[in-house]
């Protein structure tokens, strides 16, 4: 006997009110969590929290009463799990930004294919309000872009295909290329919101916004692409947020709205962070002198100064001040936490020990602040750029660990080196400047680097992870 309980419950899980009451929380626990991600110290946490908020919000849409495909759902989350979880566990630190370009593709083509979805279901919108078609269409461009631009994005860094500049003809050609691409998309939605029921008009939509896409990501090249990837995860954002307006979703439009808003700052800082404006990363140029120039070694023509380990000891365990500044090559050598014991021994000398950090160091935003705060470093320790730029007059040694263009002078002193005008750390000024790193080779720019052939600096060449623990040693001995 039920005495109508099952009914009762039924209707009540299915009540809008009562979705709307999931989605609020879920939307709670999305901000909660995000504020998280503002500190290492609670990044983890706030992570789980907006995962958390992800699942109500989807348990929420489960609950809508005319969802009956429900064994795809389930099977489409058990590949999803499948796939997702080992990668995302596997993945090293230095290939986030490609994940991420992935991730954010993924998000970027379901956009796409929904809008296709409805597209079929409606009979080209035909029984849909005019907002739905124009809302589908907007996510199916941007969708399409997204999830094209991203896989491009994701070939370069994984260097499937390379990382240079590519246009087809010319810069102007491809522009010419790009519009009338952009033009077709346009049109071709514009004919749907108009009222035209054919298929093809929508292929024709997600064909040419994908072929813009790869076209807009193919010439960009080098120190340009994380901000490349901000854009387009910004993109995959709005694109998610119209198809919410089109389906009538609030989690889809929030959710949206959330990466949209947060991805287009986060575009903003690192355009700055780079010195570059938006317009001049998607007009592309940087790649191709990173192609030039790949591979290139030492051209500067200056004597380079090789050192050893104990000398390094011996001059740091004498200074007041170290900074360290970290990059790219810490990150791949793994080095964080040889270089955390490394300043335990100095502070217990009564050497002050800081650590300089550039916006863009690394392969991702908050690249070194992840790393530095996973081997224990004291948050207070680590200094933006901005504050420690101020420091480097009263510094008695810069310890570069495996980085490389964020402190190249050339982007302060020589107006014709492509990264002239992106801030950088300005370790020259320190009385004595110590470089860890394998070789002459250049960074991801592609660039000499004069600071390497500045007489205040030494080279202690060798794997990073290696030489600190030299160091260490030796200042264990002293
Ligand atoms: P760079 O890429 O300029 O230089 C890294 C240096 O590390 C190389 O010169 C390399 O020299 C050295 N290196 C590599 N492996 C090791 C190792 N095992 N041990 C010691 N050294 C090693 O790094 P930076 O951090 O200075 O600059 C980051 C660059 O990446 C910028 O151009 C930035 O724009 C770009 N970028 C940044 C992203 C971000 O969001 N942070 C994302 C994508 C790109 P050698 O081979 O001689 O050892």
């Amino acid at each position: 006997m039920s005495f109508g309980l099952a009914p009762v419950t039924a209707s009540f899980l299915t009540d809008a009110d009562f979705r709307s009451i999931l989605y609020i929380i879920s939307f709670g626990l999305f901000i909660y969590g995000l504020s998280g991600l503002t500190g290492p110290k609670t990044a983890v946490r706030g992570n789980r929290i907006a995962a958390v908020g992800m699942a109500i919000a989807i348990v929420a849409t489960l609950l809508v009463p005319d969802v009956n495909n429900i064994v795809l759902i389930i099977l489409g989350v058990a590949i999803g799990t499948a796939v997702g979880v080992p990668a995302a566990r596997r993945v090293k630190m230095t290939q986030m930004p490609q994940m991420v370009a992935l991730f954010n593709g993924v998000g970027g083509g379901a956009v796409a294919l929904i809008a296709w979805v409805e597209f079929r279901d409606s009979d080209g919108f035909a029984d849909r309000p005019t907002y739905v078609a124009i809302f589908s269409v907007f996510a199916a461009i941007v969708g399409s872009v997204s999830f094209w631009g991203s896989n491009i994005a994701f070939g370069k860094l994984q260097e499937l295909i390379d990382g240079g500049s590519k246009v087809i003809g010319s810069a102007q050609i491809q522009t010419l290329i790009n519009v009338a691409l952009g033009a077709i998309a346009v049109a071709c939605g514009t004919a749907i919101v108009a009222g035209s029921h054919s298929e093809i008009l929508m292929i024709g939509v997600l064909v040419s916004a994908g072929l813009l896409g790869i076209f807009l990501v193919l010439p960009i090249g080098g120190a340009d692409m994380p901000v490349v990837i901000s854009l387009l995860n910004a993109f995959t954002g709005l694109s998610a947020a119209a198809t919410g307006v089109a389906l009538n979703n609030t989690a889809l439009i929030v959710a949206g709205m959330i990466v949209g808003a947060s991805g287009t700052l986060l575009t903003q800082q690192m355009a700055i962070a780079m010195n570059r404006s938006i317009t001049s990363v998607i007009a592309g140029g940087f790649g191709g002198t990173i192609e030039a120039a790949a591979g290139a070694t030492s051209a500067s023509g200056g004597t380079v100064r090789s050192t050893s380990a104990a000398d390094v000891a011996i001059q740091m365990a004498y200074a007041r001040l170290v900074v360290v500044v970290p990059g790219y090559g810490m990150a791949v050598s793994q080095a964080q936490h040889a270089v955390r014991e490394m300043a335990k021994l100095l502070e217990a000398k009564g050497v002050e020990v800081k650590y300089a950090i550039h916006p863009v160091a690394g392969r991702m935003p908050g690249h070194m602040n992840v790393l530095l705060a996973e081997a224990d470093v004291p948050y207070e320790q680590l200094r933006e750029m901005d504050d420690i730029n101020g420091e480097f007059g009263r510094t008695d040694v810069a310890l570069v660990i495996g980085a490389n263009d964020v402190t190249n002078p050339d982007a302060r002193n020589k107006p014709d080196s492509p990264i002239y005008g992106m801030p950088i750390l300005n370790v020259d000024e320190s009385a004595s400047v110590i470089v860890l790193k394998r070789s002459m080779s250049s960074g991801y720019a592609g660039i000499d680097n004069p600071l390497f052939v500045n007489p205040k600096t030494s080279m202690l060449f060798g794997d990073a992870k290696g030489s600190v623990a030299d160091i260490t040693e030796e200042l264990k001995a002293l």
